[in-house]
Formats: C-alpha cells, sequence, structure tokens
C-alpha cells in the first residue's frame, strides 16, 4: 500500500470542485487491494484514525475534502471486467471501485454493451458514482446509477467486507435491517422515517422506502456507510442508432409544451435525454459558435435512441411534435451520425467552458443550485429563479435536465455583494423548493457545503434518525464524518 505525507504530493486530495478550500489531512493512503483498505479500517477506532474516501475530486460539495485525518484513495483499486450476458438483453460486468467511468463505458461499448449513467463529467470513478448516485442527461430515461447496479462489495467502517446482491436483503416491516459479521457483531438500525419528496430525481439523505433492498442504503450514501471497492454494473444491448437535435423556440410557452409533451412518452418513445438552455445561456455558447440563432426564447436538446428501420418514422413524429408546439424546424439543428453528434456534444459542453472563462474574468465563484421538483411544479421554479435574478440585476444561465424537472441556475456574481446577495437568494430558493415539495439536491449530493441546509428539507428528527443509523455501522466515527449530516449530530445524541 502506498502512503503519501509530502505537502506536495497531497494537496491535490485536499480540493474537488467546489471551491472548498479548507481542506487539511495528516497524509493518504493508497490500498491496492480490497483487503488493505479493510485493514485500514479495522484499526482505525484503536489508532483513534478518522478516514475520508478519495475518488477522482470532480464533486461538486468538497464531499472528498478531508477536514483532518487521514485519507483513502481508490485509485488503484481500478480492474475492469468483461461484460458477462446474464440473459438475452442482459448482461453484467464486475468493476472495481476506482474504475474511471470512462473507461467502464467504452468497454462495454466495445462488447457491444450500453452502461447508461452518464455525469457529464467522465473523470470520475465508479465507486463514487454510486456512492453519489449519480445521474445525468441519460437519466430521463434510464434513471439514476442505483437502477443500474446488480451488487456491490463494500468494507464496512469496522473492516469487515460485504457483499450485497440486489433482492436479498429485503427492510423488515418496520424498516429495520439485521446483519450478523465476523468483526461489528450483530448490528440493527433502522431507516429514516422522512418520506422522500416526489421529484423525478433525488439525492439528498439516506435513502429510505418502505421494503426496500440495503444494497439502496449504500447507494446515494455518500462515503459515509462503507466503501464501495467493488461493483456489478447491469448492462443493456447498445442503442443501434441516434437522433440528437437542438431545437430553438420563439416562444417559451412552446418550449415548455413541448417538454411537458415529451416527459408523458414512455419506452422507446422517451428521448433518453431532455436538456434546457435559457436565453443567457445560448448567449454564452453563441461566444464559441455565432451561428446560435439570436432572439429565441431558449432550446432543447434531446437524444433519441432509434433502429436503422425506424428513424424515418421517428424523425417525422418528432418534426410534427416541433411543429406542433411552434418550434423554428429551420433552425434546428438535428444529427445523425457519430461525427456531427460529436460536434454537438462539443457545443453543449463548451457551455461550462464559457462559463468558467467568464469567471476567471471576475473575483467571485458561482452560485448553483441543483435542486429539482416534482414535474408538475417546475414552471413556478422556472419563474422564481428568472424574477428573482432579473430583480437583482444578476448575470446568471439556466441549463440542464428539464426532462426531470432539475434545472442548474449558475449566478454569476461580478463583485462581493452580489455573490453575498447571491448567496442570500440562496437560502430562498431553498425554501421555496421545499415549499414546492422538491429536493434540496437531485444529483450532486449533499457532502460538506450543503450538510447545514438539509435539517431545512427533514428535520431535526430525520436528521437524529440518520445520525442514529450512521452511529449503528461506524460506532467510533471514523469515515467520512463532515459530509451529509451535521457534526453536530453525530456527537450530541441528544440534539
Ligand atoms: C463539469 C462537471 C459536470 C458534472 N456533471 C454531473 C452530472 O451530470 N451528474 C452528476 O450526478 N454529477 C455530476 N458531476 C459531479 C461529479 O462528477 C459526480 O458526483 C461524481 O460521482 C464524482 O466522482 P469522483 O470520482 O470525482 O468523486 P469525488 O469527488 O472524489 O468523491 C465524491 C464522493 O464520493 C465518495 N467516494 C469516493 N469513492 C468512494 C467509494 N469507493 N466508496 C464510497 N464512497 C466513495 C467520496 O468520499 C466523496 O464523498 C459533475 C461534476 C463536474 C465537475
Amino acid at each position: 500500500m502506498i502512503h503519501k505525507e509530502d505537502p506536495a504530493s497531497i494537496q491535490s486530495y485536499l480540493e474537488d470542485t467546489s471551491n472548498l478550500t479548507t481542506g487539511r489531512t495528516e497524509g493518504v493512503f493508497i490500498p491496492e487491494t480490497p483487503e488493505e483498505l479493510a485493514g485500514l479500517l479495522r484499526e482505525a477506532a484503536a489508532l483513534k484514525r478518522r478516514y475520508t474516501l478519495s475518488g477522482n475530486g470532480t464533486g461538486t460539495t468538497g464531499a472528498r475534502i478531508p477536514m483532518g485525518g487521514h485519507v483513502i484513495s481508490m485509485e488503484r483499486l481500478k480492474a475492469v471486467g468483461e461484460p458477462r450476458q446474464t440473459a438475452p438483453g442482459h448482461a453484467l460486468m464486475r468493476v472495481q471501485g476506482g474504475a474511471m467511468l470512462e473507461e467502464v463505458q467504452k468497454r462495454a461499448e466495445a462488447a457491444g454493451w450500453f452502461y447508461p449513467p452518464d455525469p457529464t463529467e467522465k473523470l470520475c470513478f465508479i465507486g463514487s458514482t454510486i456512492s453519489n448516485n449519480s445521474s445525468g442527461a441519460r437519466s430521463f430515461r434510464y434513471g439514476p446509477t442505483r437502477e443500474h447496479v446488480e451488487s456491490i462489495t463494500i468494507v464496512l467502517p469496522q473492516g469487515d467486507i460485504l457483499e450485497l446482491r440486489r433482492g436479498e436483503h429485503p427492510a423488515g416491516p418496520d424498516g429495520t435491517f439485521r446483519l450478523e459479521l465476523p468483526l461489528a457483531g450483530t448490528l440493527e438500525f433502522r431507516l429514516p422515517r422522512y418520506r422522500m419528496p416526489e421529484t423525478t430525481k433525488h439525492n439528498a439523505g439516506y435513502y429510505s422506502r418502505e421494503g426496500m433492498d440495503l444494497l439502496d442504503l449504500f447507494i446515494g450514501s455518500e462515503g459515509t456507510l462503507g466503501a464501495i471497492v467493488e461493483a456489478e454494473l447491469r448492462l443493456i444491448p447498445l442503442p443501434e442508432r441516434i437522433i440528437s437535435a437542438i431545437i430553438y423556440f420563439p416562444e417559451e410557452e412552446g418550449l415548455l409544451g413541448f417538454t411537458e409533451a415529451l416527459r408523458k412518452k414512455e419506452g422507446r418513445a422517451r428521448p433518453r435525454a431532455l436538456e434546457y438552455f435559457d436565453p443567457n445561456a445560448l448567449a454564452f455558447l453563441r461566444r464559441r459558435h455565432p451561428d446560435t440563432p439570436e432572439g429565441t426564447k431558449g432550446a432543447i436538446f434531446l437524444e433519441l435512441e432509434t433502429t436503422a428501420g425506424d428513424e424515418d418514422g421517428d424523425l417525422e413524429r418528432l418534426f410534427a411534435l416541433i411543429e406542433e408546439h411552434g418550434g423554428l424546424e429551420e433552425d434546428s439543428w438535428i444529427a445523425l451520425d457519430r461525427e456531427e453528434q460529436d460536434r454537438m456534444r462539443e457545443f453543449r459542453h463548451s457551455l461550462p467552458l464559457q462559463v468558467n472563462e467568464w469567471l476567471r474574468t471576475q473575483k467571485e465563484s458561482k452560485v448553483s443550485t441543483d435542486m429539482a421538483v416534482p414535474p408538475a411544479r417546475f414552471r413556478e421554479l422556472l419563474e422564481t429563479y428568472r424574477s428573482a435574478c432579473e430583480r437583482l440585476g444578476f448575470v446568471y444561465i439556466i441549463f440542464g435536465h428539464i426532462g426531470d424537472a432539475h434545472v442548474h441556475l449558475n449566478i454569476l456574481p461580478r463583485n462581493h455583494e452580489e455573490f453575498v446577495a447571491a448567496k442570500e437568494l440562496y437560502l430562498e430558493f431553498i425554501g421555496k423548493v421545499l415549499e414546492l415539495g422538491g429536493t434540496l439536491s437531485a444529483e450532486h449530493g449533499i457532502g460538506k457545503l450543503k450538510s447545514p441546509y438539509l435539517e431545512a428539507m427533514y428535520g431535526r428528527e430525520g436528521l437524529r434518525e440518520m445520525a442514529a443509523l450512521k452511529r449503528a455501522l461506524d460506532p467510533a466515527l471514523v469515515l467520512n464524518i463532515g459530509n451529509m449530516i451535521p457534526a453536530e449530530y453525530l456527537e450530541n445524541q441528544q440534539r
């Protein structure tokens, strides 16, 4: 096992994409086998050590940044197996927790299979995507990572290695689980009794549903309940052909109507991705792509899976829908081959690059949201974001996963006063989103940055129940402390 402690080689482990700068660590361990990782956790309580698990640092919430203690990096546990067909149209693929998502997707594709989860950032580790239940554009049709995990091997905070296979550990009628483990002995714990929101994407706090699988508790637990060292991923056949399109709308009503019509589609008729660009986002994109039409009220990007035989019919139906909702057919950009689709991908991905370039000319960092609401309340969310930003004269863009009623608002402050005002507004937005039945985080998770706000969503009782669950699995509080559950709930059992 590699151990690093000189400041230069551990600096990168104190960062992710959150701009959090207060991280510190005594050193970084890089295990080369799950057993080495288990050994570290087994001795943690006796050595009074705390560990923070580290993926590839693309997280946005400071979750992998240690606030003292040691880091365990997953980077050497990166093996990727070959897809193994288990039934017609189904395959499984065994990977280690530190395998890179991009590599996993390529390996699946090379064998004619498809792993649907696709956070925009592909340079992340599979273990992190499972522990964060990551999702992305294609979640509109395929759901988040959770739905594509067949089994996980997890190292629990006291050092036990546990394999969990979907369907084998359902919760008891009162939401309890019981495990008999070689090191930890008998563990009994209960799911929090809060109700999760009725959003189609949700990634805030422990997953809790009646009769759910134990596997689903670990998925999305942000590394607070164990380290995912291995997983079996579910693969489906690689789609034969894809229709990609960017459709511009002269009126917002048409754009929203088009979106709502597509939300009702099921199965093959449902696009796998349905994304939004507001006029301000299009203005940023126009800096690099001057042919982006001007004067529109926004654009929708979609991806629809099809076959050579169905492609013409699917295109006809798509154009009919665009016409019905007043989309600008002439200006729409349709990409049917890989090369054109790559150009379209470059177009979409140049948005964060343009925003970052703009931010480099300013002194303040952006304030961004990752909240979602039930689809029926989406119009209210959009109106709330927009009217507040217009009232305060902010530079802002709204873009993202409109299919799931989950758009990202980025406020780009031009000075410190605007930054402070944007932070205050963020608090107002939390209140509004919760009032609309939404979630504090749809995909990026809670980590350290949003931990102070989780109480607004679940109340004190919800956080007490989360803390009790955490303490049952991690009684010496050694793993990923500071993520998700505010420290006072873990340390003060009376709170
Ligand atoms: C430009 C950009 C676009 C993004 N787009 C999306 C998107 O579309 N959808 C989306 O969901 N996210 C997105 N993200 C967020 C991010 O990519 C994901 O959260 C990703 O899962 C983080 O992976 P990582 O390996 O970088 O993890 P890190 O940032 O290193 O760690 C994230 C968390 O995972 C924990 N962890 C790491 N490995 C393990 C393990 N093996 N077992 C248990 N816990 C572990 C860490 O302790 C930490 O809490 C985006 C980020 C960027 C920068």
